[in-house]
């Protein structure tokens, strides 16, 4: 069999390039450093974790990346195996020593008797004898093979910074004070003219809050962000507010072509508008509100606004330089470019956020890939499980806005919303109906136990 080619050896193309392996398919793994470096990598070793060593909660019953950990676990993850053991303590979270965890991570692929590594960069498109390729280079892609990339998928279809709103859960919202409504009543495709939910602020409210964003606390750029030629201007909203305080009324916070259906009378002074960002409904995200507020500072003032008081986020805003494609337009269901199908994609380079769901990513490219090679397909894993939650993102869960191109596709973390809602009624272990706190307690709990049992039988079936 002619070998599988993985390019980048970090997170993602670390493990694809192990279940190829594992699969018994030949694979070769190519990673540019020591040759080249990028701007946060300080290593030559494969998995550096660029920042925090943490691979987050690995509570498997309350928190989605915790249950993606298990799945990963059960087939046979290298990332995991490495993670767990170079574990360091960290309460609930599952921390790593960074050096023993990539050290391990580089000794196994390297002691695999069908994985090559081989050094150097992939500067341009892959030779086009390579017949199955898995591009994992992340959120730091070579300029040369990110810009080959965009030749094959069109200007705008790849976005070298994530300008990122934040993301509510739907069922935190205040419907008693927010309302759904489109502006002006607009019925766009698929719309229905209450596209939209609506948060209402007064005159002294909107005043509190400008202030608030220009005095809150912000994290900076680093230098090779903010000299980034591929800045495209997208401005956070503290920014927005520094221009002075009307400038937000006139921008995404104004009040035109709406009115408080709680209130009909009283014209809202300004509006947070929230858009649906998941075909399942069950998140919206915060239209306009990219930022760099630290997310303390983000929660605290967010939920100053009416309406968002109990706000779950299912993720804060943020502005960093990002490499990634618009996948769910771009990919099709087994992470293949649909306008070059040898190719797949890998990693945080497919708009999934964070270590481990760029390597949960990259397992499922590895076995996609190896499927195809022994002429086995492999079977999607089902969208109740948390890889099959992250895949129906990058490939299709996610809804896209007409004429807003890749800003509509943002890069996340794993989350409960990303799965489908559980159907009937609460129910807390002992079988009795929840309460207040524990609702949320109680729902998740049956995510997870369904995702279990759906893992269990799709593993007895793969
Ligand atoms: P990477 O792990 O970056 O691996 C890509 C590899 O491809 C690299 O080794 C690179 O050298 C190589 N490569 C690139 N181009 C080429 C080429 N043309 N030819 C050959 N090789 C190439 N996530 C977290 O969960 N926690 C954090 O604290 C965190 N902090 C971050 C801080 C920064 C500054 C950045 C940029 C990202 C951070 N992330 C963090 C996100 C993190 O990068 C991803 O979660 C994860 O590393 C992505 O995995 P990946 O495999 O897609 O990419």
């Amino acid at each position: 069999t002619s070998p599988i080619h993985v390019v980048g050896g970090g997170l993602a193309g670390s493990e694809a390039a192990w279940q190829i392996a594992e699969a018994g398919v030949p694979v070769v793994l190519h990673e540019m450093r020591p040759e080249r470096r990028t701007d946060a990598h300080q290593t030559d070793g494969l998995a550096e974790l660029v920042c925090s060593n943490s691979f987050r909660s690995d509570d498997a019953e309350q928190n989605a990346v915790g249950l993606l950990h298990q799945e990963m676990r059960a087939l046979g993850s290298l990332i995991m195996r490495a993670a767990d053991g170079a574990q360091v303590p960290a309460g609930g979270a599952l921390a790593v020593d960074r050096e023993a965890f990539s050290a391990a991570v580089t000794a196994a692929l390297e002691a695999h008797p069908l994985v090559t590594i081989a050094r150097g960069e992939i500067a341009g498109l892959p030779p086009a004898e390579w017949d199955s390729v898995i591009v994992a280079t992340g959120p730091l892609t070579s300029p040369a093979l990110a810009e080959a990339v965009r030749g094959l998928t069109g200007e705008g279809e790849l976005a070298f910074f994530d300008a990122i709103a934040p993301i509510v859960h739907s069922d935190s919202i205040d419907m008693s004070v927010a309302w759904r409504q489109s502006r002006y009543d607009k019925v766009g495709p698929g719309g229905t003219g209450a596209d939209y939910v609506n948060c209402p602020m007064t005159r002294e409210q909107y005043e509190a809050f400008v202030a608030g964003l220009v005095a809150g606390d912000k994290v900076s750029f680093k230098d090779w962000e903010a000299s980034t030629p591929y800045f495209d201007g997208c401005l956070p909203v503290e920014i927005m507010a520094e221009r002075g305080p009307e400038t937000l009324r006139h921008g995404p916070m104004k009040p035109m072509g709406l009115t408080n259906a709680h209130n009909p009378t009283v014209k809202p002074y300004a509006v947070v508008q929230l858009r649906q960002d998941n075909a399942l409904g069950t998140l919206y995200n915060m239209v306009g509100f990219q930022t760099k507020l630290r997310h303390a500072e983000q929660v605290r003032l967010f939920r100053t606004i009416p309406g968002l008081e109990n706000a779950e986020f299912a993720r804060l805003g943020g502005l960093h330089r990002n490499t990634y494609l618009n996948s769910p337009k771009l990919l099709d269901g087994a992470l293949r470019l649909k306008a070059e199908p040898r190719l797949r994609f890998a990693g945080q380079i497919t708009g999934c956020e964070g270590y481990v769901e760029s390597a949960a990513v990259g397992l499922l490219a590895g076995r996609f890939a190896a499927g195809e090679r022994l002429g086995r397909a492999f079977e999607h894993p089902p969208a109740t499980t948390a890889l099959g939650a992250l895949l129906g993102h990058i490939t299709g869960g996610h809804i896209g806005v007409e004429g807003e191109g890749p800003k509509s596709y943002q890069p996340m973390n794993v989350n409960f919303g990303l799965f489908p809602p559980v159907e009937g009624a609460l129910r807390l272990a002992d079988g009795s109906r929840p309460r207040g706190a524990q609702k949320a307690v109680a729902k998740k709990r049956m995510l997870t136990d369904r995702a279990r049992a759906d893992l269990a039988a799709w593993l007895g079936e793969a």
